[in-house]
């Protein structure tokens, strides 16, 4: 078992591999973005938030990250390639504002939702109509290099060149088809071309333009991450990540870009997410059907909830959305919160001479004074082995199922003290994110009110013979981690 290695599978060679950096202990990170069109639908945000535990566990494993994301803001067309409808302009006629307005609006609904979802900023978040200069200069190096070309006003990158052109997506070029079927450009010298600068575009109406050496236009959409990538991070990059659909056609067509103008290997680790989808399809906007973090929180929910949930799934397998499934990650949470707040009022009891541990019912921990009177990284020994396990669970290509599994297994150990528990817990959180450090000892108290309230309800319905209400409250408090046994003396509570 590897407690030290950190593992990550690499979509380019498709096999899991040790880490190993460029710089030792440093990390190059780069996230593809938003596009800044509409709100962020609940599956992108399952994006940000696996690459949040990537960041977090690489510091976890002592790495030092800058972490680089773009945001797109102008040039992505609706297919992904060079057909379909420019995003941002249909956005900006739909709902009457400028391009401009509508990158600037959802920008910062974007950033909202990041916040709430305690995902971490990236250290450098670049909008592509920022570095249009430098996304000029790489095409101007490209067609130096003879790897573009120059048709009826736009230029295009010739794969033809490339002879690496799809090594990452694993196809051959004869299968390898970009764009509609229906929506050819003629001006292409072969299928595979993308563009790079489009001057002659579909889009009379385009409202971004810039000057360029091949007239005024615009950059095509993958140009933005190969130029801005090099310009804040450098030739090479540790790791570059994305969601399962841009292997095919924007990554594809980056590390084309980036390759053919720098000539060597230009990313190490190419990480992609699974997606997240509901009813066995992509939840996506162009299908009509989106759920917002917004809409989440309509329904009740707390954005940790979300967050809970997609650490329940592992990054590259399909999460299936339902309501059932985040009300289960919500009760798991509170649960969670609560066994945090009580671990709090130990302590504090402990410290005021109180002395007795609702964990336990023992005062009397070996270790304990160990633990009090400890640094903060004593963890205890059972604290340390799990932080051990922990550590590998995530080391073994970021397992947050199983990390979560760790960090219960910790909760319920009952050799470990409370002071103990509580730092190991704590340190987990750094990746987790769950905000624990944060559970006050009052959210402990009002969810003992909430299960005094569950219990009273309970006892109101089995008095009054409604045995499926009381089966039914039954099953919430065992969801939330409670146990209900009736004795004579009355129902009484026991923590699984
Ligand atoms: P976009 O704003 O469309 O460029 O998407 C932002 C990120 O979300 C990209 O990395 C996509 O690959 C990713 N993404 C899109 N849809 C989903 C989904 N349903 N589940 C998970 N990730 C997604
Ligand atoms: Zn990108």
């Amino acid at each position: 078992m590897h407690t030290e290695t950190l593992q990550l599978h690499n979509s380019d060679g498709r096999k899991l591999q040790d880490f190993i950096p460029i710089e030792p202990r440093k990390v190059r990170l780069y996230c593809c973005g938003p596009t800044v069109y509409d709100y962020a639908h609940i599956g992108n945000l399952r994006a940000y938030t696996h690459w949040d535990i990537l960041r977090r566990t690489l510091t976890l494993f002592d790495y030092q990250v800058k972490h680089v994301m773009n945001i797109t803001d102008v040039g992505h067309l609706s297919d992904n390639a060079d057909s379909g409808e420019d995003k941002m302009l249909e956005s900006a006629r739909r709902q009457e504002m400028s391009v401009w307005e509508i990158a600037d609006f959802y920008t910062k609904a974007f950033f909202k939702d990041i916040e709430r979802m305690n995902i971490l900023l990236p250290h450098i978040a670049c909008r592509a109509t920022e570095h249009i200069p430098e996304m000029i200069e790489l095409v101007q190096r490209l067609i130096e290099r003879k790897l573009a070309y120059v048709e009826s006003g736009n230029v295009y990158f010739d794969t033809a060149k490339y002879p690496e052109y799809g090594r990452m997506a694993l196809i051959g070029k004869q299968n390898l088809q970009h764009g509609s079927r229906v929506d050819i450009d003629e001006n292409k010298h072969n299928p595979l071309d993308f563009v790079l600068w489009f001057t002659k575009g579909k889009f009379e109406h385009q409202a971004m333009l810039w000057d360029s050496p091949w007239g005024r236009g615009y950059p095509g959409w993958h140009l933005e991450c190969s130029a801005m990538s090099t310009k804040y991070l450098g030739e090479r990059i540790d790791i570059h990540t994305g969601g399962v659909d841009h292997i095919q056609v924007h990554h594809t067509n980056e590390i084309a870009q980036s390759e053919g103008v720098l000539g060597h290997r230009w990313v190490n680790y190419w990480i992609h997410n699974e997606f997240l989808i509901m009813k066995n399809q992509k939840l996506s906007k162009s299908e009509g059907e989106i759920i917002t973090l917004q809409s989440l929180c309509d329904m009740g929910f707390h954005p940790l909830d979300y967050r809970y949930f997609i650490l329940g799934g592992h990054y590259r397998t399909q999460l299936i959305y339902s309501q059932e499934s985040l009300e289960n990650a919500r009760m798991a949470r509170k649960s969670l919160n609560h066994r945090v707040g009580s671990l709090k009022e130990d302590i504090e009891a402990r410290k005021t001479g109180g002395g007795v541990n609702s964990e336990t019912g023992d005062s009397n921990f070996a270790n304990t004074v160990n633990a009090v009177t400890g640094s903060k990284d004593d963890f205890g020994h059972s604290g340390t082995a799990r932080i051990k396990s922990f550590r590998a669970a995530l080391g073994e290509d970021m397992n947050t199922p199983r990390a979560l599994a760790e960090l219960w297994l910790l909760l319920k150990d009952r050799n470990t003290s409370p002071e103990q528990k509580l730092s190991t817990v704590l340190e987990m959180d750094k990746v987790f994110g769950l905000d624990l450090a944060n559970i006050s000892v009052e959210n402990s108290e009002k969810l003992n009110g909430e299960l005094n309230e569950l219990l009273d309800r309970r006892q109101r319905a089995r008095k009054a013979g409604d045995w499926t209400t009381a089966d039914q409250i039954r099953d919430t408090l065992l969801k939330l981690g409670w146990k209900v046994s009736d004795r004579p003396s009355g129902p009484k509570l026991e923590k699984l």
